[in-house]
């Protein structure tokens, strides 16, 4: 090892980064020698200053201060203590004053000392070199650090076991003190003389490369000294090798073969820069990675770099250096924690705007939820009122199992429930019996596709509470329920029940298939017919030569005839109407001058059943005195006329005869035969056309010619039906000029109605009749008018009915009087149509297809009445009519 040359180690006291101070070890003053620059910065203070005087007014100029105050015994024995050990002694943490110059006020730091005892010649101890450094900043990093508390506590105990070692110390102190004080007087005379052998001595002191070397090594602070451009490892003290993690092997080594780690980084550099340029470098937290623990281990660490130059030369490097990882880390981990803490909270508090827009945007939401809400249970409502209001019948069906969620009274009066039986239920529920129809299928593949259904006349089979089947028509449609989400989760059901129309719709298709078969039958009859009209032709010649008698007859009965036009008012009569009224034949008549005639009590009776004959259809026979113009003679004259309508129907014109009932007896004889004749002339075509058909009937049957007798069968029918109908326009024309005439007798209700029976049986085929069993009934009536009736009500229920259906023709007494009814399977009528049956040419719409006049009911009612009996019907439209009459029973 070579040993540096004395000057260098004064150079590696002044320039150490350690701040040292020598002080003479003259208890109690410890007089300042010399002190390092470093120590000089530190007290921030002049050598001029410091130099000389006490050690205590160097580091404790203030005692005021308790924490002082226990420096300031602290240094004393510490002192006192490497004095007698000869030992050195290393001081805990201690408090001092400084002002920095320029300041006004001072303020503390902590040092860390360390007193080395320097041995005088003698073997005693003559000087003390004390190292400080400025542990301030650890100190109070480190009291932060723990939270500053609990280093307090440590120091408070800390502080209280010195006080009680500084007690211990005071008392000896102040024995000592005594000694001192007494020494110090002597002490005090050779003080300049020793002040002379000190400034030897601290030459001396120089030149012992021991003590600097044992200054190095004993220092507390990592310290290293290296020498020469290659940086040889020189000395390096205990806390440096601890630092870098090494041991002693590394004295004599470049720093490339001591530390090769160090190799590239910047520390190397910076090291290389100060010893070229001369210039002290310091760093602060500087990092360095070093191979400690068998690793490489980044640490942070304060370095000092110092240049020992010779004549301003470098020749080495005093290096010094902290260890600061621990508060570089736990402050970077702190400031980390801090920049995260930051970073959160500035993402919370942007998370936090965003919410309160959210919040303002969803409250927005939540008020126009909350309206749509509102308008939402409005318009349910109104849904609900519509859909209650709707003629149609609507039900809404839900989901899988067909629940029904709302329905109207329409729909529930279709099915026949009640709500309460059909609410939230399952539709099979409610109707079971449509599970065996297309309905249930329908519903769900509607809720499955979205697809609406609409059907027309579709049947529905329901069954009633009763047990009874009620089929059923309807129109319906099926629109598929949409929800939010698109999802069909229902269906909206309308419908319309027509099974009236359908049902009517039917019976009309059948009425027309019946009609068609019927026409047929007619074409095949009418060319029957055809070859009968020949017949009737013949027939028609007959009545044109009983037209003739007719003139004849009335010719020679005298009498006068006469025509009124209803229009014109056109008034012609012949010559005997003109004697009978005693005007000449050639003179001209009108109305006005007939009238004039007539007696002055009786003109206005005849004027009156003129007019009303004419103009209203009334009855006309009338007798009345005339006193004849020119003769003066006074005639009965008896009128009787009747409105007759032309071929056309549309010109009618009032004709009658006049004849003079004076001689009454042969004059009723002469209207007897008239009548008689009239109807004979006009029954005997027929009856002689109905023998004819009754033969061909026989030759047809030989024949074996089915075809023939059944058409001679048919044509029978008409002939009947025409004598029917000539019978009733005769008995019209009768009851208008009152001539319907009622001869009434006694006979039994029961023989009329057998009678009946028999006629009704041949008349009629293709229907069952039952005739009820009547028992004897006698009443006293016209027998053949009563018998017109019955017939008249047996024919229309025939007219009116379908064939295969059944009539029933019934009579039993009844309060007194005999009710006959025939009911039948048919038609029927409105109730509203009932009363007017019985009106004069009154028809119902619907029976357009069958045949009549309506004058039928209207003579069965007048006959009727006239035998103080009432006729009504009842009927119901589809199922069938009963027509009835009472008639008294006799006395
Ligand atoms: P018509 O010659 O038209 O049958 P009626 O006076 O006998 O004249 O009957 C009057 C009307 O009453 C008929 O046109 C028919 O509309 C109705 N009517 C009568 N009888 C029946 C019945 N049994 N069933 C249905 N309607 C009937």
């Amino acid at each position: 090892m070579s040993v540096p040359e004395p000057s260098i180690f004064k150079l590696i006291f002044e320039q150490s980064v350690t701040p040292s101070i020598i002080l003479k070890a003259n208890a109690p003053d410890f007089t300042v020698i010399a002190q390092n620059r470093e120590h000089q910065l530190s007290m921030h203070g002049k050598e001029s200053e410091t130099t000389g005087k006490s050690a205590f007014q160097v580091f404790v100029p203030n005692a005021d201060d308790e924490e002082l105050q226990a420096s300031y015994a602290q240094l004393v024995a510490a002192f006192n203590q490497a004095i007698e050990e000869k030992l050195i002694v290393r001081l805990p943490a201690i408090k001092s004053l400084i002002k920095a110059p320029g300041e006004v006020h001072t303020h503390s730091v902590w040092r860390q000392m360390e007193i080395v005892p320097v041995k005088g010649k003698s073997g005693g101890i003559d000087f003390l070199i004390c190292t400080s450094n400025d542990i301030s900043q650890q100190v109070w990093l480190e009291a932060a650090h723990e939270n500053g508390l609990l280093n307090e506590a440590h120091l408070t105990e800390k502080l209280a076991a010195s006080n009680e070692e500084l007690s211990a110390t005071n008392e000896e102190l102040s024995a000592s003190n005594e000694e001192l004080r007494q020494s110090r007087e002597s002490l005090a005379e050779s003080n300049q003389e020793l002040e002379n052998r000190v400034e030897q001595r601290t030459h001396a002191l120089s030149e012992s490369e021991s003590r600097f070397r044992s200054m190095v090594e004993q220092s507390p602070v990592p310290m290293l000294v290296t020498m020469g451009e290659a940086m040889v490892f020189e000395i390096i003290n205990q806390p440096m090798l601890d630092l870098i993690g090494k041991d002693s092997s590394v004295i004599g080594k470049p720093w490339h073969e001591a530390m090769p780690e160090l190799e590239g980084q910047d520390i190397i550099t910076q090291l290389l820069d100060t010893y070229d340029s001369g210039v002290s470098w310091e760093g602060n937290e500087v990092p360095v990675m070093i191979a400690k623990n068998g690793g490489l281990e980044l640490g942070f660490y304060n370095i000092s770099y110092k240049p020992l130059t010779d004549k301003g030369e470098s020749i080495g490097m005093l290096q010094s250096a902290i260890d600061v990882t621990d508060l570089v880390k736990s402050r970077l981990l702190v400031e980390e924690l801090n920049r995260e803490q930051q970073t959160a909270n500035e993402e919370l508090a942007a998370i936090n705007e965003e919410l309160h827009t959210t919040n303002d945007e969803l409250t927005l939401i939540q008020e126009k939820l909350e309206n749509m809400v509102v308008d939402l249970a409005e318009s349910e409502q109104q849904l609900q009122q519509i859909i209650s209001l709707l003629p149609a019948a609507v039900v809404v069906i839900r989901g899988e199992n067909l629940i029904v969620e709302s329905v109207n009274d329409s729909n529930l009066a279709y099915w026949g429930k009640t709500r309460e039986e059909v609410a939230g239920k399952p539709l099979l529920e409610i109707l079971p019996e449509l599970a065996s129809q297309p309905f249930p299928g329908q519903l769900k593949h509607v809720m499955e596709t979205g697809e609406p259904i609409d059907m027309k006349d579709s049947p529905v089979l329901l069954i009633n509470p009763d047990g009874t089947h009620r089929e059923s028509f309807v129109d319906y449609t099926y629109q598929p329920l949409t929800d939010s989400m698109g999802r069909h989760t229902g269906v909206l059901v309308m419908s319309f029940e027509n099974t009236e129309r359908v049902m009517s719709r039917k019976l009309l298709e059948q009425f027309s298939e019946e009609m068609q078969s019927m026409n047929e039958e007619l074409t095949a009859s009418n060319e029957e017919l055809a070859a009968v009209n020949e017949e009737l032709y013949a027939a028609q010649q007959s009545v044109e030569e009983s037209r003739a008698a007719l003139r004849l007859a009335i010719d020679a009965a005298e009498f006068g005839t006469w025509f009124i036009n209803p229009v014109t008012r056109e008034f012609i009569t012949d010559a005997r109407l003109k004697e009978l009224f005693g005007y000449y034949p050639d003179e001209s008549l009108s109305i006005e001058q007939a009238l004039a005639q007539i007696t002055d009590d009786y003109r206005e009776i005849v004027s009156n059943a003129l007019e009303n004959a004419i103009y209203n259809n009334g009855d006309y026979d009338i007798v009345y005195p005339v006193t004849g113009l020119h003769d003066q003679q006074l005639r009965w004259l008896r009128a009787v006329g009747n409105l007759t309508a032309d071929p056309s129907g549309s010109f009618s014109a009032f004709t009658g005869v006049v004849m003079d009932i004076t001689e009454q007896k042969a004059d009723e004889f002469r209207k007897n035969s008239f009548i008689a004749m009239v109807s004979h002339e006009l029954k005997t075509p027929l009856t002689s056309l109905n023998g004819y058909l009754q033969l061909l009937h026989l030759r047809a049957k030989k024949a074996e010619d089915a075809f023939i007798t059944n058409a001679l069968d048919q044509s029978v029918k008409q002939v009947k039906r025409m004598t029917n109908m000539i019978n009733g326009f005769l008995n019209v024309s009768r009851l208008e000029s009152g001539k319907i005439h009622i001869e009434m007798q006694r006979f039994d209700m029961a023989d009329l109605i057998q009678e009946m029976a028999e006629e009704t049986r041949t008349l009629y085929s293709g229907k069952t009749f039952i005739f009820h069993p009547v028992e004897s009934t006698i009443v006293n009536a016209d027998h053949d008018k009563i018998g017109q009736v019955i017939n008249n009500f047996i024919s229309n229920a025939v007219k009116y009915s379908d064939p295969g259906t059944t009539i029933q023709v019934a009579c039993v007494q009844e309060n007194g009087f005999t009710r006959v009814s025939v009911s039948d399977e048919g038609m029927g009528i409105e109730k509203t149509e009932l009363p007017k049956l019985f009106e004069r040419y009154y028809r119902v719409n619907n029976t357009n297809n069958v045949s009549g006049f309506g004058i039928g009911l209207y003579l069965c009612a007048e006959i009727i009445q006239r035998h103080q009996g009432k006729i009504w019907a009842e009927s119901e439209p589809g199922k069938g009519s009963t027509f009835y009459f009472w008639l008294p029973l006799a006395r």
